[in-house]
Order: C-alpha cells, then structure tokens, then sequence
C-alpha cells in the first residue's frame, strides 16, 4: 500500500477552513445581492470588527494573501529610492520573490541579523550608519515579523525598543503578523499592546494561517499613511469584486474571538508536541517555543524516517534544523501518532 501523506505539521496552510468562517461564508452567500468591490455589508463589518479589536480608529484593507499585503504595504510606506531594514529570515526577504521590492518600484532590502528570528538593533544601527549619503538607498521603514519565522515571540518590551529605534531614525514601523494572533495568543496581552501602542504604523493581520481559506488585512493605524491604498490594490490586482466572500470569513474569524481561541489551540498543540517529543527524548529544540511552531534539531536519518512514512515537514535551516508547525486543526490524536512514529 502506498503511504499516506500527511501534512499536518507541514504549515498552518495546509489546515482546512475553520467551521466559523465556513458558516460566515455560507451566510454571506444566502444574501441577496449586494454591492460589490467592497461596498458591501461584510467588508464594512470587518473593518468595524477590526476598530473595536484594536481599539483605535484604524483603516482596515482586505487582500487576497500575505505577500500582496506586505509588498503593498510596504509600497504604501517607501518611494521606490528607500529601503526597507528587516530580518535576514524575513518573509519579505526570503519568500516573496521580490515582491517588495518590485511594487514599490525598486526600494531596497537590508538584511538584519539577529537570534531567535528577532532583529538585533545593534546591527540595525550599524546598517543604518552606512546609509548616510545619496549614494545608497535612504532607509525609510522597519519591518519585523509577529510572531517571527522562527517561531518567538516579541514581548512588548522588546517592541517598543524597536519602536524606540525606528523612531529615533525616522523609520516607520512595519509588522508582518502572518502570526499575530499566536503571538496575541502567547503572550495573552491585547491586540493594541502590541500594535500600534508599541509603534506600528501598518500592520499585516493574516487570515489563512489562522482558518480562512484566504484573505489578510492590511491595517493602517497611521491613517495619513492609507491615503489611496485603495488605488494601490487595485492596480495590483487586489481588489476583489466579490470581496464580501474575502470579507465573511474574517468577520467569522472576529466574533466571539474564534482568531484567538484557534491561535490558543494551535500555540497550546505545539506545546504538547514540544512535551511529547521532549519526553520521549528525542529532537533538541532550536528555538523557544513561543508561539504554534517547534524547530527542532533532528538527526537527518530520522526525518527522512519519518518522511517515508508519510509525514510532511520542512528543514529550515542547515544542517539539521526542522519546523513543526501546528494549525487550529491539529488534534492529539495525530500529535499522538507522530510521536508514535518518531520514537519507533
Ligand atoms: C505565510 C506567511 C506570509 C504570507 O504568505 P502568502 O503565501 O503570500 O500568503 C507572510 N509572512 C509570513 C511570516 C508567513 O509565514
């Protein structure tokens, strides 16, 4: 018999869609007619929903998927002779094949290191003093990613030393929360206490990971900075006609706080995983577990064993570093089976 392939500790996209976003998007398509690119009841809900979350009159986009909505963003923030400082492991940097770059027009990357997925401000610093004159790009915008690539979790401490840092050099502030709702999750703070209390001026609210089939907001807190985004997304291809179904899904994700309950869910699976495989005594982690995803250092015989019999998973940095990501779906039973499998 062939074996099964299983993805469950693939991504957080390879989850279905959600039961509560499934029957939003249901709902929204028992309704007459209403109107369309965003004019439509559903839209206008979300972006409510979003106001009262964040508690702040913030300006709310929706997008088709992540890298539309940082590239975008990012746009909105740069004239295409700025640059953009971010992690070496960023998603704007590593995955969206220069998407940043290309719709703003040419602004440049600077990669930033730093442990555990979390810029070092040092040699943000020391970047930023070698950008001084007309012959680089000017930097213009700091970007850092909630919950990061590698899975950690910035504190409000350490954010508003970023914001402190991107003030101080007159960068705005830019968040790829892909993840936000883990890191709100893991932190069991606000969602304002670490957005635009902390200094963020666009933030990047993702959907899919978190139990839509597809959709991530675009919120500008800085609302001067939103000035003909509309056009923007538009010219992008990022309007969508038929927005209220990006629309009624999110606004499923918003009540009752089904985003927070499935990022809790995910976070809490991982931790479990974190624990079984720690008690079994194999995998060393590589990073903290902080939010919905495990990196594990693992022998490459035993990740292969593991990959013939059907468990998909992706190395993530050389030589020997593995993610587990759990999702609103994960269950204990398949967190049981793996660790079955792992330990055999
Ligand atoms: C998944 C992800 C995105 C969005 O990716 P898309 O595939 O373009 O939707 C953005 N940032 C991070 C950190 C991600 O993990």
């Amino acid at each position: 018999m062939p074996t099964r392939e299983r993805y469950a500790f693939a991504s957080d996209n390879t989850a279905a869609v959600c039961p509560e976003a499934w029957a939003a998007l249901a709902a929204a398509n028992r309704e007459p007619a209403v109107s369309s690119y965003g004019e439509d009841p559903w839209t206008k809900r979300v972006a409510d929903q979003v106001r009262q979350i964040f508690e702040t009159d913030c300006e709310t986009f929706l997008v088709f998927n992540g890298t539309a909505a940082n590239a975008l963003a990012l746009a909105q923030s740069c004239r295409p002779f700025h640059s953009v400082l971010c992690h070496e492991r960023a998603h704007i940097e590593t995955d969206e094949c220069g998407a940043p770059e290309f719709f703003s027009g040419g602004s440049k990357l600077h990669r930033i290191t730093g442990a555990n997925g979390k810029l070092d401000l040092m040699h943000a610093a020391d970047v930023l003093a070698h950008h001084i004159d007309v012959h680089s790009s000017k930097p213009r915008v700091l970007s850092l990613t909630q919950a990061t690539e590698l899975g950690t979790v910035y504190t409000p401490d350490e954010l508003d030393a970023v914001s402190a840092f991107a003030k101080k050099h007159a960068l705005a502030l830019h968040m790829d929360g892909a993840r936000f709702a883990n890191a709100v999750a893991s932190l069991g703070c606000t969602p304002r206490e670490i957005s635009w209390q902390r200094g963020v001026d666009v933030l990047v609210f993702g959907g899919t990971k978190n139990g839509a089939a597809a959709g991530e907001l675009v919120i500008f807190f800085d609302r001067a900075l939103a000035r003909e985004f509309d056009y923007r997304a538009k010219q992008a291809g990022q309007l969508a006609s038929k927005m209220r179904f990006l629309a009624a899904p999110w606004a499923g994700l918003l009540t009752d706080e089904v985003w927070l309950k499935n990022a809790r869910h995910a976070n809490a699976m991982a931790s479990l995983l974190a624990e079984k495989l720690r008690a079994a005594g194999l995998g060393q982690l590589a990073f903290p577990r902080e939010a919905n995803a495990l990196f594990l250092h693992l022998p490459n015989e035993i990740a292969e064993q593991m990959r013939r019999r059907g468990w998909q998973f992706l190395k993530f940095v050389e030589p020997d570093i593995y993610r587990l990501m759990c999702s609103w779906a994960t269950t204990e039973t398949e967190i049981e089976e793996f660790v079955a499998d792992f330990v055999t």
